[in-house]
This record gives structure tokens, C-alpha cells and sequence, in this order.
């Protein structure tokens, strides 16, 4: 009995040309990503279209992901953005420095103002009040905001205080002290180290 053998013909090559294509598209055509929170990406593509990726579960919303079930470049296109620091990881936005608008990454349910790393406020910072252009050297950075921290023993808070007014009454609120103490001859003039507490965004960290 003869049996038949299949017909002499070369299988197709699982799809390692398409993969290494995928991912030279992904790195070499134009797109631009938005990072939306949740794990969620905006990819607008080279022809203009605007694709919804899902980066836990692996999931597009372009027909290479959804009819070839493919590691589509867009997929690929977040995760390398990621890598290099181009776009935030899944649990942080990119949102703009309040100071100079440079892009930093912030968890997403950070809260108003951002600041970059050249402009976020520590202890021991010098600062300019940018009412009257004094320098302050900076003691307290609080997470309290300016419209529930009162000004001592008044009734008066931070946010209402009439020179604060052109500033968010939501912002944190800074302690701080002008750095020249009065030295009287018993000593330093205790009142001259008073602590005064300013809305954040009406400090300016100096160079
Ligand atoms: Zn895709
Ligand atoms: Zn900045």
C-alpha cells in the first residue's frame, strides 16, 4: 500500500519577520503618547489615528491588536517610552512644573501645585516672596492648605489673609523665617525667628 506523503513545501515561518518589523515601526514612526491614568495610554499614530492601550492587560485597540491578537507597535511604543523615561509608568501622570512647566511624573491622585525637581521646596531652602521680593529661608513644607491653617491666634486663615488673596486658597502651605535675626545684647530677639506661613505658590525656590 502506498501512503501519501504531504506535498514537499516549506512551512510558514512563525512570524518572527512580522514581530521584528512590529517592533522597528514601534520605535521609528512617529506617534505620540498620552498617558491618561488607570494603566491607560493615548497613542495617536503616523496616520492619525488615536488607539486606546491598556499596558497590564497587553491590550489596543488598533485591528493588529484586535483581529491578529498582535504585541502591536503600539503596545510596544508605550513600554518603550516607559523604559526611557518618555512617558510615565502605569500609577503616575505626566503634569507640567507650576514654576516653569516642565513635564514631571506625579502619582496619579497628586493633587495641585506640581513642581519639578529644580522647584520643589525642602527644609532649609532659600526662597522669594514674590509680594514684596524678600528672601525667606524655608523651615516647613506642610500638606495642610492654605484655607485650613489659621494665622496664629486670629480667626484669620492663610488663604484669606489679605496680601495671599491672588493665591489658591487649595495650595499646601510653607513655613518659613527671614534669615536675619535680630541679635540684641541678651541675645537673639526671639521674635525676630518667628515662623511665617505663606500659600506655596506665593514662594519661589532662588538659585
Ligand atoms: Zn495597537
Ligand atoms: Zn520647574
Amino acid at each position: 500500500m502506498n501512503t501519501t506523503a504531504s506535498p514537499k513545501t516549506a512551512l510558514p515561518v512563525p512570524s518572527s519577520d512580522h514581530l521584528e518589523e512590529r517592533s522597528r515601526r514601534a520605535r521609528t514612526e512617529p506617534m505620540s503618547v498620552l498617558a491618561l491614568g488607570d494603566g491607560l495610554y493615548e497613542v495617536e499614530s503616523a496616520s492619525d489615528h488615536t488607539y486606546l492601550v491598556d499596558l497590564e492587560s497587553g491590550r489596543c485597540t488598533c485591528p493588529d491588536h484586535v483581529f491578529r491578537e498582535a504585541r502591536c507597535k503600539h503596545i510596544r511604543r508605550v513600554a518603550i517610552e516607559i523604559t526611557h523615561g518618555r512617558t510615565p509608568p502605569p500609577g503616575e501622570i505626566a503634569v507640567a512644573c507650576h514654576d516653569c512647566g516642565d513635564a514631571v511624573f506625579v502619582d496619579e491622585d497628586a493633587s495641585e501645585p506640581f513642581y519639578c525637581e529644580a522647584h520643589v521646596l525642602r527644609a532649609g531652602d532659600t526662597v522669594r516672596d514674590r509680594e514684596t521680593d524678600d528672601r525667606l529661608t524655608v523651615v516647613d513644607v506642610s500638606d495642610l492648605r492654605a484655607d485650613a491653617v489659621t494665622i496664629g491666634g486670629s480667626n484669620t486663615t492663610v488663604a484669606d489673609y489679605a496680601t495671599n488673596e491672588r493665591y489658591d486658597d487649595g495650595v499646601p502651605v510653607v513655613g518659613a523665617v527671614y534669615p536675619h535675626a535680630t541679635v540684641a545684647k541678651n541675645g537673639v530677639v526671639p521674635g525676630s525667628l518667628k515662623v511665617y506661613v505663606f500659600p506655596r505658590t506665593r514662594l519661589e525656590k532662588t538659585a
